[in-house]
């Protein structure tokens, strides 16, 4: 739809857009949803008490523009300083902002050939150059094509939606070499298996630590990002965002994810639960002849040798299973799968256990 229809009522330009678009979120009950990589646990308890006390006459007033109670609790989370610390509508709004506010200059910003398909789509609303970098034939990142003078350089870690992930050694190597532009380590799915680089933040001043409530808080429906990194990289965050809008979270959003960073054990319940249940899948997935990616993030990216990943995708849809294809031709042999409950996991795999040995 939006990209066959034009009017000559737009503004120059957005008629060229290539806009992201999103894993579908059905309308309707009784699916098993595995196709956007939302966390298959409630969010804390404490969250949502948080958030229902908020729920109050308080509402007819403005939140606090600069989230100070959540930018200290995130500041304390990580052995930073509020200062330290930028929020936004999720971390898409934070990645959008340090596309805009960090990365748009005359040389490109180099990303991998296969990564967050949004990326693009910033280059293309704030007009900024870019350049993908082949990943290696093991979808793993190569540090020595990143050694050219770049515009800045974007890697989610782990990578979507490989899931591969890269060491803190490997990153800390990456920021050594590139110290004239910024890099924006996009954490994402971190909290499921990989290191986390906000602990390189006090020796990089060009480091900007991209993090989400969406996945292993279990908030997505909350809308809550953060950045972390140099104070005067968090203050072009902030010109931007208030040149946008001053007010990205509202009171609910701020107590909820403040409640939700809070509740560390919850946390580590979770995503120890969806970890737990992934190695499962994987090891499942290769008995019915699938070749996985080694995942360190809530979901996996997979391959069959025999069936094709859009046919897959429909067989399961008639299932009313939701996984996701991209047709990118590097992937389009592959499925990514988000890690649903144990249970989700199972009918699952009873489901494709069906499909490949008896294809129609
Ligand atoms: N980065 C990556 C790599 C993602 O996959 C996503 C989720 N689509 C995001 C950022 C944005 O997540 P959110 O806006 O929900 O924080």
């Amino acid at each position: 739809m939006s990209n066959t229809v034009t009017s000559s009522y737009w503004s120059i330009g957005i008629d060229k857009l290539k806009a992201y678009v999103p894993g579908e979120q059905p309308q309707t009950d009784g699916w098993v949803k595995l196709n956007t990589n939302e966390c298959p646990y409630p969010p804390s308890p404490l969250a949502l008490q948080a958030i229902r006390e908020a729920t109050s006459d308080k509402l007819r007033l403005y939140p606090d523009p600069n989230g100070t109670a959540l930018k200290a609790t995130i500041a304390k989370h990580f052995g930073l300083s509020p200062a330290q610390v930028f929020l936004g509508n999720g971390s898409d709004e934070v990645l959008g902002h340090a596309f805009l506010g960090l990365l748009k200059h005359e040389l490109p910003i180099l990303y991998p050939d296969v990564t967050y398909s949004f990326y693009p789509v910033y280059c293309g609303l704030y007009g900024i150059a870019y350049r993908q970098v082949p990943l290696t034939a093991d979808f793993a990142v190569n540090l020595a094509d990143y050694a050219v003078p770049n515009g800045g350089i974007v890697l989610p870690n782990p990578n979507a939606p490989t899931g591969v992930a890269l060491s803190l050694d490997t990153l800390r190597s990456l920021l050594q070499a590139n110290r004239a532009s910024v890099v924006v380590v996009d954490e994402a799915y971190v909290d499921f298996g990989a290191q986390s680089a906000a602990a390189l933040i006090p020796e990089f001043d060009n480091l900007l630590v991209v993090q989400t409530l969406s996945k292993s808080r279990a908030l997505a429906g909350l809308r809550v990002g953060f950045a972390l990194g140099h104070p005067a990289l968090i203050e072009g965050l902030a010109r931007v965002k208030d040149s946008f809008n001053s007010y990205p979270l509202d009171r609910l959003a701020l107590v909820g994810a403040q409640a939700a960073i809070e509740d560390q054990a919850y946390f580590e319940q979770i995503t120890s639960a969806v970890v737990q249940s992934r190695d499962w899948l994987t090891a499942e997935l290769a008995t019915l002849g699938f070749a996985t990616l080694p995942s360190s993030a809530n979901f996996v990216f997979t391959h069959h040798p025999q069936h094709q990943a859009a046919w897959l995708l429909a067989q399961l849809r008639e299932r009313r299973i939701l996984v996701r294809h991209f047709t990118q031709a590097r992937i389009a042999d592959y499925l990514r799968i988000s890690i649903g409950t144990q249970q989700e996991c199972e009918t699952l795999i009873a489901a494709l256990r069906q499909i490949v040995s008896n294809p129609k």
